[in-house]
């Protein structure tokens, strides 16, 4: 049997909420190889121990955190941490993950995972110390902001250097789309994590860490470490990575008819200017924000410079937040998107969803479905700031005409009627994030098929989109979203940030050498891409598990019915017929059947031949 001599810790915790019982686990070696870590763990563990048709926010959910073989040791941007559960937002498989310190705290205190079952019967807090873990009650903060109660915590715990998880309000509430913020200013956003936390009534997750993690050959690690941070601070694109991180890709969406706005009914938004990266520099920013170990440090910390809400700061926006809740809600200010992005931070909500349902909202309002009586008198119209202020409070509090859009846009739009569904942007029941795809099959064909439902993360197709022809659906557009499905989420198994990859060319082949280091695992990139496709296609079982079907691997109406109106790309939408087409590629290239189900053969392949058996039991 193949046994690892660092990377991992060695240790899952069992926290039983309703009994209030804590067990730790040893990780089976072979096990942690198979699924590597993070996401990949997340996966197995929900397959194996989350019953079938489970209620998102019940007790027999299982809210999963697992850190990844790399994270906290010598690798550029190790500290990642994946969430995972039946998400709240699609009903299937979901999972979320954030930077900064979190993870690597957790490896030094002794765990590389957590699985929280059951419910407690009032709110907790889970106090995590070298090997201890204590349920700790939580009434005081109940009802507290993320960002305040952990600067509460950090007080009352005497340690500035804890690390800390926590939910606000909108977890607190069941908002479909809470998300779960940790050290401040970083996310796990999508797929409403924070509910499953809030449903669970466990506030916050605080640790302290002071143990060694073990690696297998430190000088072997140390070496590929120091090679790679050198490749990585002479790399040319550093220096607008530093200033601006991903805020410059709003002029490039702008630049590319891509960037979403009034709802995704345009794809170009006129103020841009006023909410882009160089205004952020110039005006808003005072100072980079880093997770562990990385020299790109990509976060933006940024303070509002005028008007009411003047010194209020926040660790972003980054390019997703400026663009959801900026040009897709019309707010014309820097200083208004990075309030708004307070706001979320604050209440505990995911910025992409909460952009996409406040625009949801609008349109509905502009278009009469829903009135200024069902929003307590709020005029919500694109380009009022303060409604959009007001709305995102009455979201996560649940207030008045809030609480149906604390569904989020699928479910809002289902009670609502009314022709509401067509512009709904949303894939699976969990909202789009900020690129247009009328003239983007691949980025399309992304959403449609990402296994949590429509997140850029999965697969950034839109730069290859606009490389190869923005009217072409072949066969290569389809390969190379299920190669991008395979490659990007390995570095949420690992534990580790993707930027580095993607942005300053450290190979893939680096990674391996890097798991061999921490693990002694001799293993190679095609090894690594083969437990990511394993993850993949276990993640779509549990989907389909819980009653996940092909007609869920769509789109919404607007994509192929309302013309993208303005730029060198106007007049495109999406051809039904032939993006049904790429779909059915999509399922055979994967080695699924024609109703998007991994076939026996695909899994047995897989060496998911259990999970076969059960899929696919008469
Ligand atoms: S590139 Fe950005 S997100 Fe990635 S590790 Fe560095 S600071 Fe974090």
């Amino acid at each position: 049997m193949t046994q690892f001599k660092g990377g991992y810790v060695g240790k899952i915790a069992r926290i039983n909420l309703t009994k209030s019982k804590v067990e730790t686990e040893k990780v089976k070696p072979a096990f942690a190889v198979k699924y590597l870590g993070g996401r990949g763990w997340c996966a197995r563990l929900m397959w194996d121990e989350i019953p079938a048709h489970t209620d998102p926010l019940g007790p027999k959910n299982k809210l999963i955190i697992a850190t990844g073989p790399l994270s906290g040791l010598l690798v550029p941007g190790a500290g990642k941490t994946s969430f995972a559960a039946i998400s709240p937002a699609t009903g299937y498989y979901g999972d979320s993950n954030t930077g900064a310190m979190f993870s690597p705290e957790l490896k030094q205190a002794g765990f590389d995972a957590l699985i929280l079952e059951g419910k407690a019967s009032k709110p907790i807090y889970l106090w995590i110390e070298d090997g201890k873990i204590e349920l700790r009650n939580a009434d005081f903060y109940w009802g507290m902001g993320c960002l305040e109660v952990e600067d509460s915590l950090k007080k009352d715990l005497g340690d500035e250097l804890i690390r800390v998880a926590s939910i606000g309000q909108a977890g607190e509430n069941l908002v479909k789309f809470a998300c779960i913020t940790c050290d401040y200013g970083r996310q796990a956003g999508r797929t409403g994590m924070g509910a499953v936390m809030g449903s669970k009534k466990v506030k916050a997750i605080a640790v302290r860490g002071s143990l060694d993690i073990p690696v297998a050959d430190p000088e072997a690690m140390q070496k590929i470490f120091e090679k790679s941070m050198r490749q990585i601070v002479q790399h040319p694109v550093l220096d607008i990575w530093r200033r601006q991180g991903t805020m410059q890709f709003i002029d490039w969406t702008q630049e590319n008819v891509c960037l979403p706005t009034r709802n995704f009914l345009s794809a170009t938004y006129e103020k841009y200017r006023g909410i882009n990266g160089d205004i952020m520099e110039k005006t808003a920013k005072v100072a980079d924000r880093s997770c562990f170990a990385c020299p790109i440090a990509c976060g933006n910390f940024c303070i509002v410079n005028k008007g009411p809400h003047k010194g209020i700061g926040v660790e972003g926006p980054e390019y997703e937040t400026a663009s959801m809740i900026g040009s897709n809600c019309a707010l014309p200010k820097l200083g208004d998107v990075i309030y708004a992005n307070y706001l979320c931070d604050n209440l505990g909500m995911d910025t992409i969803s909460a952009g996409n349902v406040v625009a949801f909202a609008i349109e509905c309002y502009e278009k009469g479905i829903i009135t200024k009586e069902d929003l307590n008198g709020i005029e919500l119209k694109f380009g009022n700031t303060q409604a959009v202020f007001d709305f995102l409070e009455m979201i996560a509090k649940r207030e008045a005409v809030g609480d149906l859009f604390a569904e989020g846009v699928k479910k809002a739009a289902e009670k609502l009627g009314k022709g509401s569904e067509k512009f709904a942007i949303q894939v699976k029941g969990l909202e789009i994030s900020g690129y247009d795809v009328r003239a983007a099959q691949a980025m399309g064909l992304a959403y449609a098929t990402a296994d949590i439902g429509a997140h850029h993360n999965r697969a950034w197709a839109i730069g290859y989109d606009i490389e190869v022809g923005r009217e072409n659906y072949d066969k290569k557009k389809v390969k190379k979203v299920i190669d991008l499905q395979h490659s990007r989420p390995l570095f949420d198994m690992l534990g580790t940030c993707r930027f580095q990859w993607l942005e300053t060319g450290i190979e893939l082949d680096v990674y391996a050498r890097f798991y061999e280091a921490a693990t002694g695992i001799k293993t190679t990139t095609e090894n690594l891409l083969r437990a990511s496709e394993r993850v993949y296609n276990l993640a779509r079982a549990i989907s389909v598990r819980e009653g996940l079907t092909s007609k869920e691997d769509w789109l919404p109406e607007r994509s192929f019915t309302d013309p993208v109106p303005e730029g060198h790309v106007k007049g495109a939408t999406l051809d039904k017929r032939k993006f049904k087409r790429m779909v059915k590629t999509y399922y055979k290239l994967r080695g699924w059947d024609e109703k998007g189900v991994p076939t026996q053969k695909k899994l047995d392949e897989l060496g998911l031949k259990d999970v076969s058996k059960k899929l696919h039991a008469p």
